[in-house]
């Protein structure tokens, strides 16, 4: 089978969308808009490895956005979009890809169905394949003396990404054209001479520039059909001698403790089972065995940030939470708040996505008698 390779150009400033973090960093829906372009290749079995091209000043957000994909480490972008590229061609040079596809990371909406057009023509013998669209808006530009004239859109098509090329023929396009100016690698594979296929592109395969974009791509992907499922989780744990509980990443003074290998955190413990449960994957034991040394008294939210992260990689975006805490005491009220605050934290999910609620048991069975407490959680997950 041909080797893959994808580079991701996530270089730009994103200066357009105001803010002073790059476009490519702002969330889309829980994730990234970079993560989201990423997945949309390093998911398929059939891409090998992915090289993200980032800004100078970007390798903490980018170490942060990305941690626990398998990536190449990034290479640094230069001045111009096309130095970039360049220096990641020549960083995948040592995998010896047969093929690369070039991918701006502003584009986190591609489907499947543009990258498999883009890969056939280049498996059918194209040096150079690219995902076009016809020109829709009439165009009109300002002439010589300033006047408004309107241009033919006959025969004008705009080019997207991911670009497909041969490896060896775009990096010695790259090598023998440096230092000219193209604003895609299109134009320069048109300049060597490369055969170029052309293959359908997608209106929503748009590229993220304004912040009307990221509000239409957001609501884009709230319309997809995309597939919801909801998870489920209970926990209980038993009070013990202890001058605070842990409950929902919130310490609590409370006259009592709670028993537990790690932290004791049943809200945390309920919410991490619902979100293996969305995707399938097991329980809490599995993943974190109480007879392992390591979770010894462990902070829980690390148990649910894994989850949480295991949804990601199964192509899932938590879109809501919801923990009932069950106990006489201690009171949840006045922590409310922060336990929100803290599980939207975890998950980076908007605050109005996290809901905890508290209840009693009327003094009836385990929590009733204050013998301990329990925790339910309900998390729904859109899976792409
Ligand atoms: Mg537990």
């Amino acid at each position: 089978m041909p080797g893959i390779a994808v580079l991701i150009v996530a270089a730009g400033k994103g200066e357009r969308l105001g803010g002073a973090i790059p476009k490519q960093y702002l969330p889309l829906l829980g994730q990234t808009v970079l993560v989201r372009s990423i997945l949309a290749f390093s998911r398929r079995a059939d891409i090998g490895p992915v090289q993200v091209v980032i800004g100078p000043n970007d390798h903490d957000r980018f170490a942060e956005a990305t941690l626990g994909l398998a990536l190449l480490p990034p290479v640094l972008g230069g001045s111009t979009r096309q130095e970039s590229v360049a220096n990641g061609l020549e960083a995948l040079a040592a995998y010896l890809p047969d093929f690369v596809l070039v991918h701006d990371a502003a584009r986190p909406l591609v489907s499947n169905a543009v990258i498999d057009g883009v890969i056939a023509a280049l498996k059918n013998g194209s040096q150079a394949a690219v995902p076009l669209l016809p020109v829709a808006d009439t165009l009109r530009k300002k002439d010589g003396s300033g006047a408004w004239v309107t241009v033919p859109r006959d025969g004008l098509m705009r080019a997207q990404t991911p670009q497909g090329f041969a490896f060896d023929a775009i990096l010695a396009a790259h090598r023998a054209q440096a230092g000219q100016s193209v604003t895609d690698d299109m134009a320069l594979a048109e300049m060597v001479g490369l055969n170029i296929a052309i293959v359908p592109g997608e209106e929503t395969n748009m590229k993220i520039t304004t912040q009307d974009d990221l509000a239409h791509a957001e609501r884009l992907l709230r319309g997809s059909l995309a597939d919801t499922r909801t998870g489920f989780g209970f926990d209980a744990h038993r009070f013990c001698e202890g001058d605070h509980v842990w409950l929902c990443g919130i310490k609590i003074p409370h006259d009592k403790g709670l028993e537990g290998h790690s932290d004791a955190d049943a809200g945390l413990h309920a919410l991490t089972d619902a979100m293996l449960g969305a995707i399938g994957a097991g329980d809490i034991g599995q993943h974190f065995p109480p007879t392992d040394e390591k979770w010894r008294g462990a902070s829980s939210d690390q148990f649910l940030a894994h989850a949480a992260q295991l949804v990601v990689d199964a192509g899932g975006s938590i879109t809501h939470c919801d923990v009932t805490l069950i106990c006489e005491r201690p009171k949840v009220g006045p922590y409310r708040m922060a336990m929100r605050e803290r599980i939207s934290q975890i998950l980076t999910l908007d605050i109005d996505r996290v809901s905890v609620k508290a209840t009693t048991t009327e003094g009836m069975g385990f929590t009733g008698r204050r013998e301990g407490l329990a925790a339910q959680a309900l998390v729904t997950v859109r899976v792409m």
